[in-house]
Parts: C-alpha cells; sequence; structure tokens
C-alpha cells in the first residue's frame, strides 16, 4: 500500500544549462506541487500507513522553506550570490541543480532523513519515502524514487538554508539537530510524534 500527501511552495530559480533560454538565462517562478509517497510494512494503531497530520511538522517545514524563496545551484557566480544574499531574505543554495528533477531528489534525500530521525509512537511499522513527485507546472512533474539517490551523492550540510527561512520554522534548529543524528553525533531521535494515550 502507498500513501501521498501534497505539498505546495512557490519558489524563484534560475535552470543554469537547461535548453531553454528563458529558463538557464532569467530569473522566474513557478507554482510547485510537491508530492511525497509513503509505504510501510504493517499498519498502525488507526490503521493507516502513517498519520497525513504526522507530516505537519518537519516535514512541511522543510518543503515550504521553498516558498517564496529564490532556490540556487551552488554553482551560481559569487557576484550572483551576493547580490541575492544582500538583496532577498530568502534563499536556498543547493548542491543540484532547482530543476524538477533536482528538487525532486533533494527532498526525496532530506524526507527520508527526517523520518529516519523521528521517533514512532503509534505502532508505525517500518515507514519509509517510496518518491518525492515534484510538478514545476500543470503538464510536467519528476519523480525521484530511492534508487534515484544514486544522483545525489551530498551531504545535509551540503544543503544551505538562509537564516530568515530557519526562523520561520517551527524548531529554527531542527535541521542542525538532523544534522547531528544523521551523522550519529547524537544518538537521540531528535523528532518525536504524539505519544497516544486513548
Ligand atoms: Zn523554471
Amino acid at each position: 500500500m502507498i500513501i501521498r500527501k501534497k505539498f505546495k511552495f512557490e519558489g524563484a530559480h534560475i535552470v543554469r544549462g537547461c535548453s531553454s533560454d528563458r529558463c538557464k538565462k532569467s530569473l522566474h517562478g513557478h507554482s510547485y506541487v510537491v508530492e511525497v509517497f509513503f509505504t510501510s510494512n504493517q499498519l498502525d494503531n488507526g490503521q493507516m500507513i502513517y498519520d497525513f497530520g504526522l507530516t505537519k511538522g518537519t516535514i512541511r517545514d522543510i518543503v515550504d522553506s521553498f516558498d517564496h524563496a529564490y532556490s540556487a545551484w551552488n554553482k551560481e557566480s559569487d557576484d550572483f550570490m551576493n547580490f541575492i544574499k544582500a538583496n532577498s531574505d530568502r534563499y536556498v543554495v543547493m548542491p543540484v541543480s532547482p530543476s524538477a528533477e533536482g528538487y525532486a531528489l533533494l527532498l526525496l534525500y532530506i524526507i527520508d532523513k527526517i523520518m529516519q530521525a523521528t521517533e514512532m509512537n503509534n505502532g508505525e511499522g517500518n515507514v519509509k519515502v517510496n518518491s518525492v513527485r515534484v510538478h514545476e507546472t500543470d503538464t510536467g512533474y519528476a519523480e525521484a524514487f530511492r534508487d534515484d539517490l544514486d544522483w545525489f551523492p551530498y551531504r545535509l550540510e551540503d544543503v544551505h538554508f538562509s537564516n530568515p527561512i530557519k526562523e520561520e520554522w517551527k524548531n529554527p534548529l531542527m535541521y542542525d539537530q538532523l544534522i547531528a543524528y544523521s551523522s550519529g553525533k547524537e544518538q537521540t531521535k531528535p523528532f518525536k510524534n504524539p505519544v497516544i494515550t486513548d
């Protein structure tokens, strides 16, 4: 069985190196739709794969980081990035291109790490992100599957969120905590789902 949770963000980018002049030479934006697909080996105490409400914390904050933000490939020139940093609060610097494919790989990678760093408290099985689908337009999307992570040979530390983005997270330290747990520096899972008592 597979379940899907949908998120949205309004994001700006330039896709350097692509075929279309409009896309590679001009800053522009899209209304993105992100679909996150989960699987598990068993149902939880409510006979769900994973309660959709549980995706409204850390996972939603990560996707929302890209909303009203400029997403830059870390290959952008210093000149351009210095201008962005000086004139735009919300930006993300990422090790992959901000193409739909790049976003899908990046979000699959980060959300998978979040799931591994989350303490399950309602009888969930081994809940995994099966894939992440990123719609750039009404007619085009990219979907990254776990096997595609071979195309993402990077670390969490290679993604940088600007401070104004972090300050809007429910827990501004959550990405640092995720890095600490994923690298093994911290043994206790930083994210805890609520304990259900009745
Ligand atoms: Zn575009």
